[in-house]
């Protein structure tokens, strides 16, 4: 069950209106790693899980999107406003301009409409989570990057808000993964072939323009196994488990 309460989850004060900057924070508002996403793909996950603790904790999170989208809204739209009547500002964003008034819509910063493609939703905790833990991920830079470009002390306050939290929401998936005991290369319930799964795959060669083959702990050392051109020696691959 919703309930709207009639306040903002953090007050938005704005300056001076920045309609191109407005633009811009329609990224956080109808884009792929914006609050509706985030409320869409927690809570449906929330419908899906039997697990009662995570339900509770999507829906949680889920929830506070929500608010969030309603805080980026409201700053969206202030910045925006003047398009309604000022040439000038009309031209930071046509769409939002002429067809919506100078009013927020579930757009990206391009005008591309909001998508449930944007959504990742497996129904397998310890994939879902990772997925959360990479849309949180994705959020924080975008807010930093608006940041970034913002001049408005007051717009800067509330989007440090919301970076904030999405950093927060970051500990509680990354917590939460933890806590179903899985080791970190455990997906779901069947093992992968043993051997093949320790083997790294030179799949270059040649030397150019400064590029060679390099080495680092993703192809080196511990149980790796580095095989060259398997392309052309397939029999080097370990198919078989032996
Ligand atoms: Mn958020
Ligand atoms: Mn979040």
């Amino acid at each position: 069950m919703y309930h709207h309460v009639k306040k903002l989850m953090y007050t938005v004060k704005v300056g001076d209106p920045d309609p191109r900057f407005g633009n811009m924070l329609l990224e956080q508002f109808g884009g792929a790693n914006g609050e509706l996403a985030a409320a869409m793909q927690y809570s449906v996950q929330g419908l899906n899980t039997d697990d009662p603790g995570l339900k509770d904790m999507l829906m949680d999170i889920g929830t506070e999107e929500l608010s969030h989208l309603e805080v980026i809204g409201t700053l969206a739209r202030m910045h925006l406003k003047p398009m309604k009547k000022d040439r000038d500002a009309a031209e930071a964003d046509p769409l939002i301009a002429i067809c919506g008034g100078g009013g927020v819509n579930l757009y990206n910063s391009m005008g591309n409409a909001w998508t449930a493609d944007y959504l990742k939703i497996t129904g397998q905790p310890e994939v879902d989570l990772r997925s959360n833990i990479a849309a949180e991920a994705r959020a924080k830079i975008v807010y930093e990057r608006l940041i970034d470009f913002c001049d408005d002390p007051g717009s800067k306050d509330a989007l440090q808000f919301l970076m904030t939290r999405e950093i927060t929401h970051m500990k509680v998936f990354m917590t939460a993964l933890d806590s179903l005991g899985k080791k970190p290369l455990e997906i779901g319930k069947l093992k992968p072939t043993e051997g093949l799964v320790d083997q790294y795959f030179n799949d270059s060669t040649g030397e150019g323009d400064g590029a060679k083959d390099m080495t680092g702990p993703w192809n080196e050392g511990g149980d790796w196994e580095r095989v060259d051109n398997p392309a052309f020696e397939p029999g080097k691959m370990k198919v078989d488990g032996d």
